[in-house]
Protein backbone atom coordinates (compact mmCIF):
# COMPACT_ATOMS: atom_id res chain seq x y z
CA UNK A 1 0.00 0.00 0.00
CA UNK A 2 2.65 2.73 1.15
CA UNK A 3 4.91 1.58 -1.90
CA UNK A 4 2.06 2.14 -4.44
CA UNK A 5 1.43 5.80 -2.90
CA UNK A 6 4.79 6.00 -3.23
CA UNK A 7 5.37 5.24 -6.28
CA UNK A 8 2.12 7.64 -7.35
CA UNK A 9 3.66 10.53 -5.73
CA UNK A 10 6.97 9.84 -7.56
CA UNK A 11 4.79 9.52 -10.68
CA UNK A 12 3.24 13.72 -9.77
CA UNK A 13 6.41 14.80 -8.97
CA UNK A 14 7.83 13.86 -11.85
CA UNK A 15 5.05 15.10 -14.01
CA UNK A 16 6.30 19.01 -14.92
CA UNK A 17 9.38 17.24 -15.95
CA UNK A 18 7.49 15.62 -18.52
CA UNK A 19 6.82 18.96 -20.35
CA UNK A 20 6.92 18.82 -24.05
CA UNK A 21 10.30 21.37 -23.91
CA UNK A 22 11.74 17.56 -22.98
CA UNK A 23 9.54 14.89 -23.76
CA UNK A 24 10.32 11.81 -22.26
CA UNK A 25 9.81 9.94 -25.25
CA UNK A 26 10.76 12.12 -28.48
CA UNK A 27 8.03 11.37 -31.49
CA UNK A 28 9.81 8.71 -34.32
CA UNK A 29 8.00 10.78 -36.77
CA UNK A 30 7.05 14.85 -37.42
CA UNK A 31 4.62 15.93 -40.48
CA UNK A 32 4.75 18.92 -41.93
CA UNK A 33 1.36 18.65 -44.19
CA UNK A 34 0.83 21.90 -46.05
CA UNK A 35 -1.95 22.67 -48.95
CA UNK A 36 -1.06 24.74 -50.91
CA UNK A 37 -2.76 28.16 -51.19
CA UNK A 38 -5.46 27.54 -48.42
CA UNK A 39 -6.43 30.69 -46.65
CA UNK A 40 -7.65 30.40 -43.40
CA UNK A 41 -11.02 31.96 -43.79
CA UNK A 42 -12.28 29.09 -46.43
CA UNK A 43 -11.12 26.65 -43.35
CA UNK A 44 -13.50 28.41 -40.82
CA UNK A 45 -15.94 29.16 -43.76
CA UNK A 46 -16.26 25.47 -44.24
CA UNK A 47 -15.51 23.70 -41.41
CA UNK A 48 -19.08 22.70 -40.52
CA UNK A 49 -18.96 20.46 -43.89
CA UNK A 50 -15.60 18.82 -42.90
CA UNK A 51 -15.87 15.10 -42.57
CA UNK A 52 -12.13 14.02 -42.71
CA UNK A 53 -8.74 14.82 -42.08
CA UNK A 54 -9.46 18.46 -41.67
CA UNK A 55 -12.43 17.88 -39.43
CA UNK A 56 -10.04 15.83 -37.26
CA UNK A 57 -7.00 17.86 -36.98
CA UNK A 58 -9.18 21.27 -36.33
CA UNK A 59 -10.85 19.35 -33.45
CA UNK A 60 -7.97 17.40 -31.92
CA UNK A 61 -5.67 19.68 -32.60
CA UNK A 62 -4.42 23.05 -31.52
CA UNK A 63 -5.58 25.25 -34.50
CA UNK A 64 -4.29 28.65 -34.65
CA UNK A 65 -6.82 30.83 -35.99
CA UNK A 66 -5.08 34.23 -36.66
CA UNK A 67 -1.99 32.49 -38.22
CA UNK A 68 0.31 34.45 -40.69
CA UNK A 69 2.90 34.22 -43.61
CA UNK A 70 4.33 37.71 -41.51
CA UNK A 71 6.50 38.69 -44.76
CA UNK A 72 5.12 40.55 -47.87
CA UNK A 73 5.42 38.51 -51.02
CA UNK A 74 2.72 35.55 -49.74
CA UNK A 75 4.44 33.60 -52.62
CA UNK A 76 4.91 28.97 -52.35
CA UNK A 77 8.49 29.64 -52.15
CA UNK A 78 9.43 32.26 -50.10
CA UNK A 79 6.10 30.53 -47.94
CA UNK A 80 7.61 27.01 -48.06
CA UNK A 81 10.80 28.19 -47.27
CA UNK A 82 10.03 29.28 -44.10
CA UNK A 83 7.79 26.24 -42.56
CA UNK A 84 10.62 24.47 -41.02
CA UNK A 85 13.29 27.32 -40.80
CA UNK A 86 11.34 29.18 -38.84
CA UNK A 87 12.80 32.17 -39.92
CA UNK A 88 11.46 34.86 -42.35
CA UNK A 89 11.90 35.16 -46.21
CA UNK A 90 15.25 37.97 -45.38
CA UNK A 91 17.21 35.11 -44.01
CA UNK A 92 16.10 32.18 -45.74
CA UNK A 93 17.19 33.94 -48.87
CA UNK A 94 14.24 32.82 -51.02
CA UNK A 95 12.80 36.21 -51.22
CA UNK A 96 10.03 35.30 -53.88
CA UNK A 97 9.00 32.42 -56.61
CA UNK A 98 11.55 34.19 -59.15
CA UNK A 99 13.99 33.12 -56.89
CA UNK A 100 13.09 29.87 -56.57
CA UNK A 101 14.49 26.08 -57.06
CA UNK A 102 15.37 26.74 -60.98
CA UNK A 103 19.43 25.61 -61.54
CA UNK A 104 20.79 24.05 -64.76
CA UNK A 105 23.49 22.20 -62.96
CA UNK A 106 20.93 19.49 -60.88
CA UNK A 107 18.72 18.17 -63.83
CA UNK A 108 15.71 15.91 -63.40
CA UNK A 109 16.36 12.13 -63.24
CA UNK A 110 14.26 10.41 -65.40
CA UNK A 111 13.11 13.59 -67.35
CA UNK A 112 15.49 16.02 -70.10
CA UNK A 113 12.46 18.08 -71.05
CA UNK A 114 12.15 20.09 -67.44
CA UNK A 115 14.11 22.39 -65.96
CA UNK A 116 16.56 21.72 -63.49
CA UNK A 117 15.58 21.92 -59.57
CA UNK A 118 18.01 22.25 -56.42
CA UNK A 119 17.86 24.22 -52.98
CA UNK A 120 21.26 26.11 -54.02
CA UNK A 121 19.82 29.97 -53.23
CA UNK A 122 18.08 28.46 -50.08
CA UNK A 123 20.66 29.80 -46.97
CA UNK A 124 20.62 28.56 -43.36
CA UNK A 125 19.51 25.29 -41.47
CA UNK A 126 15.68 23.46 -40.79
CA UNK A 127 14.40 21.18 -38.43
CA UNK A 128 15.79 18.59 -40.77
CA UNK A 129 18.96 19.74 -40.28
CA UNK A 130 18.71 20.12 -36.51
CA UNK A 131 17.51 17.00 -36.28
CA UNK A 132 20.29 15.68 -37.84
CA UNK A 133 22.57 17.04 -35.99
CA UNK A 134 21.45 15.31 -32.92
CA UNK A 135 21.39 12.18 -34.35
CA UNK A 136 22.76 11.47 -37.82
CA UNK A 137 20.79 9.29 -38.30
CA UNK A 138 17.61 11.23 -38.83
CA UNK A 139 15.89 11.05 -42.40
CA UNK A 140 13.46 12.65 -44.33
CA UNK A 141 10.81 12.55 -47.72
CA UNK A 142 9.77 15.82 -48.83
CA UNK A 143 6.85 14.97 -51.21
CA UNK A 144 4.82 17.81 -53.32
CA UNK A 145 3.47 17.99 -57.06
CA UNK A 146 5.65 21.62 -56.87
CA UNK A 147 9.41 21.12 -57.50
CA UNK A 148 10.14 23.93 -55.09
CA UNK A 149 6.77 23.00 -52.73
CA UNK A 150 9.19 19.92 -52.48
CA UNK A 151 12.15 21.41 -51.84
CA UNK A 152 12.37 24.34 -49.95
CA UNK A 153 10.47 23.24 -46.65
CA UNK A 154 14.04 20.86 -46.40
CA UNK A 155 16.22 23.39 -46.67
CA UNK A 156 19.77 22.20 -48.16
CA UNK A 157 19.36 18.75 -46.96
CA UNK A 158 20.32 15.89 -49.74
CA UNK A 159 17.05 14.11 -48.41
CA UNK A 160 14.13 11.84 -50.55
CA UNK A 161 12.55 14.48 -51.88
CA UNK A 162 9.67 14.07 -55.07
CA UNK A 163 7.64 16.01 -57.30
CA UNK A 164 5.89 15.92 -60.15
CA UNK A 165 7.35 15.62 -63.66
CA UNK A 166 4.85 17.15 -66.75
CA UNK A 167 5.26 13.12 -67.83
CA UNK A 168 3.19 12.35 -64.50
CA UNK A 169 5.96 10.85 -63.16
CA UNK A 170 7.69 11.62 -59.77
CA UNK A 171 11.24 12.35 -59.91
CA UNK A 172 14.03 14.51 -58.30
CA UNK A 173 16.74 15.89 -59.23
CA UNK A 174 20.71 15.15 -59.97
CA UNK A 175 21.18 17.21 -56.46
CA UNK A 176 19.91 14.71 -54.81
CA UNK A 177 20.39 11.49 -56.32
CA UNK A 178 21.91 9.92 -59.56
CA UNK A 179 18.74 7.89 -59.99
CA UNK A 180 15.51 7.12 -59.01
CA UNK A 181 15.10 4.35 -55.92
CA UNK A 182 13.22 1.41 -56.94
CA UNK A 183 10.54 1.69 -55.16
CA UNK A 184 9.75 5.08 -56.88
CA UNK A 185 10.33 3.72 -60.59
CA UNK A 186 7.79 1.16 -59.59
CA UNK A 187 5.43 3.52 -58.07
CA UNK A 188 5.50 5.34 -61.50
CA UNK A 189 5.27 2.47 -62.92
CA UNK A 190 1.65 1.99 -62.19
CA UNK A 191 0.88 5.18 -63.98
CA UNK A 192 -1.97 6.61 -62.16
CA UNK A 193 -2.36 9.71 -64.38
CA UNK A 194 -3.21 7.80 -67.36
CA UNK A 195 -6.72 6.31 -65.35
CA UNK A 196 -7.95 9.26 -65.07
CA UNK A 197 -7.80 10.29 -68.67
CA UNK A 198 -11.26 11.23 -69.88
CA UNK A 199 -12.76 10.75 -66.73
CA UNK A 200 -14.79 13.64 -65.22
CA UNK A 201 -14.44 16.00 -61.98
CA UNK A 202 -17.56 16.32 -60.69
CA UNK A 203 -19.30 17.52 -57.50
CA UNK A 204 -19.04 15.60 -53.95
CA UNK A 205 -22.03 16.45 -52.60
CA UNK A 206 -25.51 17.13 -53.61
CA UNK A 207 -25.90 20.28 -55.48
CA UNK A 208 -27.96 21.84 -52.71
CA UNK A 209 -24.21 21.40 -50.42
CA UNK A 210 -23.06 24.70 -52.38
CA UNK A 211 -24.20 27.81 -52.22
CA UNK A 212 -21.57 29.27 -54.86
CA UNK A 213 -23.22 29.43 -58.15
CA UNK A 214 -21.20 27.31 -60.91
CA UNK A 215 -22.09 30.09 -63.42
CA UNK A 216 -19.53 33.00 -63.44
CA UNK A 217 -17.63 33.03 -66.53
CA UNK A 218 -14.83 35.03 -65.51
CA UNK A 219 -13.77 31.83 -63.57
CA UNK A 220 -11.41 30.16 -66.00
CA UNK A 221 -11.32 33.19 -68.26
CA UNK A 222 -14.85 32.06 -69.84
CA UNK A 223 -13.34 28.67 -70.29
CA UNK A 224 -14.29 24.81 -68.77
CA UNK A 225 -15.79 27.04 -65.40
CA UNK A 226 -19.09 24.93 -64.88
CA UNK A 227 -19.51 21.24 -63.10
CA UNK A 228 -18.99 18.48 -64.39
CA UNK A 229 -14.35 19.25 -65.41
CA UNK A 230 -14.07 16.77 -68.37
CA UNK A 231 -10.02 16.00 -67.74
CA UNK A 232 -8.05 15.17 -70.88
CA UNK A 233 -8.88 12.17 -72.73
CA UNK A 234 -5.47 11.73 -74.07
CA UNK A 235 -2.44 10.79 -72.13
CA UNK A 236 -0.69 13.45 -72.81
CA UNK A 237 -2.80 15.94 -71.68
CA UNK A 238 -3.75 14.25 -68.70
CA UNK A 239 -0.47 13.41 -67.50
CA UNK A 240 0.64 17.83 -67.65
CA UNK A 241 -3.29 18.55 -66.01
CA UNK A 242 -3.06 15.73 -62.98
CA UNK A 243 -1.80 17.22 -60.64
CA UNK A 244 -4.05 20.86 -61.06
CA UNK A 245 -7.70 18.45 -60.06
CA UNK A 246 -8.14 17.30 -57.14
CA UNK A 247 -6.60 13.71 -57.83
CA UNK A 248 -3.74 14.91 -58.03
CA UNK A 249 -3.44 15.35 -53.48
CA UNK A 250 -4.29 11.55 -53.58
CA UNK A 251 -1.54 10.75 -56.23
CA UNK A 252 1.21 12.84 -54.01
CA UNK A 253 -0.42 10.75 -50.49
CA UNK A 254 -0.16 7.56 -52.25
CA UNK A 255 3.66 8.07 -52.80
CA UNK A 256 4.43 9.52 -49.42
CA UNK A 257 2.22 6.92 -47.84
CA UNK A 258 4.66 4.09 -49.85
CA UNK A 259 7.81 6.04 -49.01
CA UNK A 260 7.12 5.99 -44.95
CA UNK A 261 6.51 2.09 -45.95
CA UNK A 262 9.57 1.69 -48.58
CA UNK A 263 11.84 3.94 -46.05
CA UNK A 264 10.81 2.81 -42.83
CA UNK A 265 10.75 6.03 -41.75
CA UNK A 266 9.51 6.73 -38.40
CA UNK A 267 10.26 3.17 -37.07
CA UNK A 268 12.45 5.48 -34.77
CA UNK A 269 14.35 5.43 -32.55
CA UNK A 270 15.59 8.64 -34.23
CA UNK A 271 13.08 11.27 -35.24
CA UNK A 272 12.23 11.70 -38.97
CA UNK A 273 10.28 13.63 -40.85
CA UNK A 274 7.90 13.54 -43.52
CA UNK A 275 7.05 17.15 -45.47
CA UNK A 276 3.82 16.72 -47.89
CA UNK A 277 2.29 19.58 -49.43
CA UNK A 278 -0.66 19.32 -51.72
CA UNK A 279 -0.96 21.41 -54.25
CA UNK A 280 -3.79 21.21 -56.06
CA UNK A 281 -5.96 23.66 -53.97
CA UNK A 282 -3.74 26.45 -55.25
CA UNK A 283 -4.04 25.63 -58.48
CA UNK A 284 -7.97 25.49 -58.67
CA UNK A 285 -7.94 28.60 -56.97
CA UNK A 286 -5.31 30.33 -59.42
CA UNK A 287 -7.59 28.52 -62.18
CA UNK A 288 -11.43 29.39 -60.81
CA UNK A 289 -11.18 31.69 -57.93
CA UNK A 290 -10.77 30.64 -54.20
CA UNK A 291 -14.54 31.52 -53.71
CA UNK A 292 -15.41 29.46 -56.44
CA UNK A 293 -17.87 26.29 -56.43
CA UNK A 294 -14.92 24.01 -57.44
CA UNK A 295 -12.50 25.46 -54.37
CA UNK A 296 -15.07 23.99 -52.46
CA UNK A 297 -15.26 21.14 -53.79
CA UNK A 298 -12.01 20.67 -53.90
CA UNK A 299 -11.37 22.07 -50.19
CA UNK A 300 -14.54 18.84 -49.24
CA UNK A 301 -12.09 16.54 -51.29
CA UNK A 302 -8.76 17.69 -49.74
CA UNK A 303 -10.34 17.43 -46.14
CA UNK A 304 -11.30 13.59 -47.34
CA UNK A 305 -7.73 12.62 -48.79
CA UNK A 306 -5.99 14.26 -45.87
CA UNK A 307 -8.11 11.47 -43.85
CA UNK A 308 -7.07 8.75 -46.01
CA UNK A 309 -3.68 9.87 -45.28
CA UNK A 310 -4.32 9.99 -41.59
CA UNK A 311 -6.26 6.96 -41.59
CA UNK A 312 -3.62 4.65 -43.39
CA UNK A 313 -0.25 6.84 -41.62
CA UNK A 314 -1.76 5.72 -38.01
CA UNK A 315 -1.73 1.94 -39.35
CA UNK A 316 1.35 2.36 -40.12
CA UNK A 317 3.09 4.69 -37.33
CA UNK A 318 1.91 4.59 -33.90
CA UNK A 319 -0.48 7.65 -32.94
CA UNK A 320 1.71 8.44 -29.98
CA UNK A 321 5.15 8.73 -32.08
CA UNK A 322 3.92 10.93 -34.50
CA UNK A 323 3.75 15.28 -34.03
CA UNK A 324 2.10 16.81 -36.87
CA UNK A 325 1.66 20.48 -38.11
CA UNK A 326 -0.78 21.88 -40.68
CA UNK A 327 -0.34 24.70 -42.55
CA UNK A 328 -0.45 26.49 -46.00
CA UNK A 329 2.21 28.44 -48.26
CA UNK A 330 0.07 31.72 -48.33
CA UNK A 331 -3.39 32.36 -48.37
CA UNK A 332 -5.43 33.99 -51.66
CA UNK A 333 -7.50 37.35 -53.27
CA UNK A 334 -10.66 36.83 -54.48
CA UNK A 335 -10.90 37.55 -58.31
CA UNK A 336 -10.33 41.20 -58.54
CA UNK A 337 -13.67 41.81 -60.84
CA UNK A 338 -16.10 39.65 -58.26
CA UNK A 339 -14.62 41.81 -54.89
CA UNK A 340 -17.66 43.62 -53.27
CA UNK A 341 -17.25 46.42 -50.61
CA UNK A 342 -13.85 46.89 -51.21
CA UNK A 343 -12.25 50.66 -52.30
CA UNK A 344 -10.91 51.52 -54.79
CA UNK A 345 -12.10 48.52 -56.71
CA UNK A 346 -9.33 46.15 -56.73
CA UNK A 347 -7.77 45.51 -60.27
CA UNK A 348 -4.82 44.64 -62.37
CA UNK A 349 -1.82 46.58 -62.47
CA UNK A 350 1.29 47.25 -64.87
CA UNK A 351 4.02 49.57 -63.96
CA UNK A 352 5.69 49.81 -67.31
CA UNK A 353 4.76 52.91 -67.65
CA UNK A 354 6.12 54.44 -64.77
CA UNK A 355 9.35 52.50 -65.51
CA UNK A 356 8.80 54.32 -69.10
CA UNK A 357 8.90 57.61 -67.27
CA UNK A 358 11.74 57.02 -65.28
CA UNK A 359 13.95 55.49 -68.58
CA UNK A 360 12.42 58.48 -70.40
CA UNK A 361 14.33 60.99 -67.81
CA UNK A 362 17.43 59.21 -67.45
CA UNK A 363 17.77 59.65 -71.54
CA UNK A 364 17.05 62.77 -71.36
CA UNK A 365 19.97 63.49 -68.68
CA UNK A 366 22.22 61.10 -71.26
CA UNK A 367 22.19 58.48 -69.18
CA UNK A 368 22.10 54.83 -70.55
CA UNK A 369 18.92 53.50 -69.33
CA UNK A 370 19.89 50.09 -68.63
CA UNK A 371 20.87 51.67 -64.82
CA UNK A 372 17.47 50.64 -63.69
CA UNK A 373 15.18 47.75 -63.52
CA UNK A 374 11.56 46.77 -62.49
CA UNK A 375 11.00 43.45 -60.49
CA UNK A 376 7.50 43.53 -60.20
CA UNK A 377 7.01 45.73 -56.85
CA UNK A 378 10.68 45.53 -56.40
CA UNK A 379 12.81 49.04 -58.31
CA UNK A 380 16.50 48.49 -58.56
CA UNK A 381 19.20 51.04 -59.80
CA UNK A 382 22.91 50.45 -60.78
CA UNK A 383 24.14 53.28 -58.25
CA UNK A 384 27.52 53.23 -59.80
CA UNK A 385 25.90 53.99 -63.55
CA UNK A 386 24.51 57.42 -61.50
CA UNK A 387 27.78 58.25 -60.10
CA UNK A 388 29.36 57.67 -63.35
CA UNK A 389 27.12 60.22 -65.42
CA UNK A 390 27.51 62.33 -62.44
CA UNK A 391 23.49 62.25 -62.02
CA UNK A 392 21.45 62.36 -58.70
CA UNK A 393 19.60 59.16 -59.07
CA UNK A 394 16.73 60.90 -57.03
CA UNK A 395 15.76 63.16 -59.62
CA UNK A 396 15.11 59.62 -61.72
CA UNK A 397 13.83 57.73 -58.93
CA UNK A 398 11.09 61.22 -58.00
CA UNK A 399 9.45 60.64 -61.66
CA UNK A 400 9.30 56.61 -61.47
CA UNK A 401 7.90 57.14 -57.93
CA UNK A 402 4.91 60.02 -59.06
CA UNK A 403 4.24 58.20 -62.39
CA UNK A 404 3.71 55.04 -60.20
CA UNK A 405 1.56 56.65 -57.46
CA UNK A 406 -0.49 57.61 -60.64
CA UNK A 407 -1.44 54.32 -61.48
CA UNK A 408 -4.79 52.73 -60.26
CA UNK A 409 -4.41 50.09 -58.08
CA UNK A 410 -0.85 51.40 -56.42
CA UNK A 411 -1.20 52.00 -52.93
CA UNK A 412 1.86 52.70 -51.64
CA UNK A 413 5.59 53.16 -52.85
CA UNK A 414 7.79 53.18 -50.18
CA UNK A 415 11.71 53.17 -50.23
CA UNK A 416 13.43 50.43 -48.52
CA UNK A 417 15.33 52.42 -46.47
CA UNK A 418 12.30 54.48 -44.67
CA UNK A 419 10.83 50.79 -44.47
CA UNK A 420 13.43 49.44 -42.50
CA UNK A 421 13.11 52.34 -39.98
CA UNK A 422 9.68 52.21 -40.10
CA UNK A 423 7.05 51.79 -37.92
CA UNK A 424 7.05 47.71 -37.68
CA UNK A 425 4.61 47.30 -34.62
CA UNK A 426 1.29 49.12 -35.64
CA UNK A 427 1.96 49.01 -39.75
CA UNK A 428 1.85 45.26 -40.71
CA UNK A 429 2.54 45.84 -44.28
CA UNK A 430 5.92 47.98 -43.42
CA UNK A 431 6.61 44.83 -40.77
CA UNK A 432 5.99 42.40 -43.60
CA UNK A 433 8.57 44.04 -46.24
CA UNK A 434 11.21 44.21 -43.81
CA UNK A 435 10.87 40.93 -42.91
CA UNK A 436 10.82 39.98 -46.67
CA UNK A 437 14.07 41.31 -47.69
CA UNK A 438 17.87 42.22 -45.88
CA UNK A 439 18.56 44.78 -44.29
CA UNK A 440 21.34 45.64 -46.45
CA UNK A 441 19.27 44.93 -49.90
CA UNK A 442 19.71 47.23 -52.78
CA UNK A 443 16.20 48.08 -53.13
CA UNK A 444 15.22 51.40 -54.19
CA UNK A 445 11.57 51.22 -53.97
CA UNK A 446 8.91 48.92 -53.01
CA UNK A 447 5.33 49.10 -54.63
CA UNK A 448 2.21 47.69 -52.33
CA UNK A 449 -0.69 47.32 -54.43
CA UNK A 450 -4.30 48.46 -53.33
CA UNK A 451 -6.04 45.70 -51.27
CA UNK A 452 -7.53 43.04 -53.84
CA UNK A 453 -5.47 44.25 -56.90
CA UNK A 454 -3.18 42.01 -59.01
CA UNK A 455 -0.14 41.98 -61.41
CA UNK A 456 -1.05 41.84 -64.77
CA UNK A 457 -0.98 38.54 -66.04
CA UNK A 458 -2.65 35.36 -67.27
CA UNK A 459 -3.76 34.17 -63.62
CA UNK A 460 -7.71 34.47 -62.94
CA UNK A 461 -7.30 34.85 -59.19
CA UNK A 462 -3.59 35.04 -57.02
CA UNK A 463 -1.99 35.74 -54.04
CA UNK A 464 1.62 37.47 -53.53
CA UNK A 465 0.61 40.63 -50.97
CA UNK A 466 1.03 41.62 -47.84
CA UNK A 467 -2.57 41.90 -47.03
CA UNK A 468 -4.11 39.68 -44.33
CA UNK A 469 -6.30 37.86 -47.34
CA UNK A 470 -2.79 36.15 -48.37
CA UNK A 471 -0.72 36.05 -45.39
CA UNK A 472 -3.47 34.57 -42.71
CA UNK A 473 -3.46 30.57 -43.24
CA UNK A 474 -4.15 27.80 -40.98
CA UNK A 475 -1.87 26.61 -38.28
CA UNK A 476 -3.07 23.35 -36.36
CA UNK A 477 -0.53 21.28 -34.56
CA UNK A 478 -1.90 17.39 -33.53
CA UNK A 479 -0.20 15.15 -31.44
CA UNK A 480 0.26 13.69 -28.24
CA UNK A 481 2.87 17.11 -27.17
CA UNK A 482 -0.10 19.78 -28.04
CA UNK A 483 -3.28 20.96 -25.80
CA UNK A 484 -6.10 20.52 -28.39
CA UNK A 485 -8.15 24.29 -28.41
CA UNK A 486 -9.38 27.02 -31.09
CA UNK A 487 -6.35 29.44 -30.20
CA UNK A 488 -7.12 33.40 -31.62
CA UNK A 489 -3.90 35.14 -30.69
CA UNK A 490 -1.54 35.93 -34.11
CA UNK A 491 0.89 33.97 -34.47
CA UNK A 492 3.13 33.71 -37.59
CA UNK A 493 4.29 31.10 -39.76
CA UNK A 494 7.92 30.93 -38.26
CA UNK A 495 6.71 29.83 -35.42
CA UNK A 496 5.76 26.00 -36.67
CA UNK A 497 9.72 25.12 -36.91
CA UNK A 498 10.86 26.25 -33.25
CA UNK A 499 7.16 24.70 -32.02
CA UNK A 500 8.06 21.25 -33.84
CA UNK A 501 11.39 21.29 -32.52
CA UNK A 502 10.53 22.15 -28.85
CA UNK A 503 7.97 18.93 -29.59
CA UNK A 504 10.55 16.69 -30.48
CA UNK A 505 13.38 17.86 -28.08
CA UNK A 506 15.89 19.18 -30.37
CA UNK A 507 17.38 22.46 -30.35
CA UNK A 508 17.82 25.30 -33.32
CA UNK A 509 21.22 25.14 -34.40
CA UNK A 510 20.95 28.66 -35.23
CA UNK A 511 18.87 31.88 -34.28
CA UNK A 512 15.28 32.01 -35.30
CA UNK A 513 13.00 34.81 -36.30
CA UNK A 514 9.92 32.09 -34.71
CA UNK A 515 8.92 31.24 -31.05
CA UNK A 516 8.14 28.81 -29.39
CA UNK A 517 4.18 28.62 -28.79
CA UNK A 518 4.70 27.14 -25.59
CA UNK A 519 1.03 27.77 -24.97
CA UNK A 520 -0.11 24.54 -27.05
CA UNK A 521 2.64 22.21 -25.86
CA UNK A 522 1.80 20.12 -22.72
ZN1 LIG B 1 1.62 28.20 -53.32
Amino acid sequence: MLKSIGLLAFLLLAAPSLSAQAPAKPPTLVVMLTIDGFPERNLEKFAPQLTGGLARLTKGGAWFTNAHHDHGITETAPGHATLLSGRFPRSTGITANRVGVFDPNSPLIGFSGGPGASPTRFQGTTLVDWLHTKDPKSRALSVSSKDRAAILPIGKSKQQVYWYAPDGEFTTSKYYADSLPEWVVKFDARRIPDGYAGKSWTLLLPPSAYTEPDSVPIEGNGRDFVFPHMLPADEAGIETFFWTTPFGDEYEVALALEGVNQLHLGQGPQTDVLALSLSATDAINHRLGPDSREAHDQLLRVDRTIGMFLDSLFKLRDPSSVVLALSADHGFGTIPELAQGVTPAPTRVTLQPALAAARQKMKALGMDTTGIDLDFQVLLIDRAAFTKAKVNPDTVLRVFRDEAMRVPGVYRVDRFSDLVKGDTINDPITRRWVHQFPAASQIEYIVTLTKGSLWQGPLVASHGTPYDYDSNVPIIFYGPEFKPGKYSEFVRTVDIAPTLAAAAAVKPTEKLDGVVLTKVLK
